[in-house]
């Protein structure tokens, strides 16, 4: 919205500027093919500097947070986790598809997180990452969250993936003790292997739904944190 309002401005800004130009120079009258160019060139900088300016303008406006309020635009509990899975999918070197998982107990702590790879002394360079032959060798993300967990017992925790897991993944699911899975694509659902998982969980009666997120991009700002306080506009009385 912010964004809009400045290229807005900027566009009326800078039309206003031309017409202006145009008039003293009366370049109108003599309006052939090279004249746009003659106008338009010694316009950029003009046009940069307002661009510029707005962008700063929109920039304070934006970050001018009220710092006496508690926030409420804060991720949920369910968009935090599933986060997580998605953010550890991007460690992925798989060319195709990056999967990401993450574990979570009953005291909402995360006591794992894995995405898919070559298990641990199989090099990322040595071993193939075809379609066909990957499949030898690759853990799923599932199955590293599980043997990465950081808590001695996994039973009834919730595992939050990115991708619904496959047959292999589901006998592991269920084998570790966990109650729930918390998927946010089934776009494999036609697949055998996924109708075989969906088979494992419905008879060992672990629960699987699909999450919605709030919000579909959530942003990660490395410079965020950098934000100074003291540009904070005084609280309202
Ligand atoms: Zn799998």
């Amino acid at each position: 919205m912010v964004k809009l309002i400045v290229m807005t401005l900027t566009q009326r800004f800078y039309t206003r500027t031309f017409a202006l130009y145009a008039l003293i120079t009366d370049e109108t009258t003599n309006f052939d093919a090279g004249a746009p160019y003659v106008l338009v060139v010694p316009m950029l900088p003009v046009a940069a500097v307002t661009l510029l300016t707005f962008t700063l303008v929109a920039t304070a406006i934006k970050q001018n947070k009220d710092i006496n309020t508690k926030r409420e635009d804060v991720l949920s509990w369910e968009d935090y986790f599933m986060a997580t899975a998605v953010l550890a999918a991007k460690r992925s070197k798989d060319p195709c598809s990056q999967v990401g998982a993450c574990i979570v107990n009953d005291d909402k702590k995360i006591v794992g997180i894995g995405y898919n790879g070559m298990p641990t002394g199989c090099s990322d360079d040595d071993f193939p990452w075809t379609k066909k032959e990957k499949h030898l060798y690759v853990c799923h993300a599932e199955m590293n969250a599980i043997v990465n967990k950081n808590s001695a017992d996994i039973k009834n925790c919730t595992i939050y993936v990115v991708l619904f897991p496959c047959d292999q993944c589901a006998k592991i699911i269920i084998q570790s003790g966990l109650r729930e899975v918390v998927y946010l694509s089934d776009k494999h659902e036609s697949k055998e292997t996924t109708q075989a998982a969906k088979r494992m969980f419905d008879s060992a009666r672990i629960t699987y739904r699909q999450h919605i997120p709030q919000n579909r991009k959530t942003e990660i700002d490395f410079e965020e944190i950098n934000w100074d306080a003291t540009v904070q506009r005084a609280p309202s009385p």
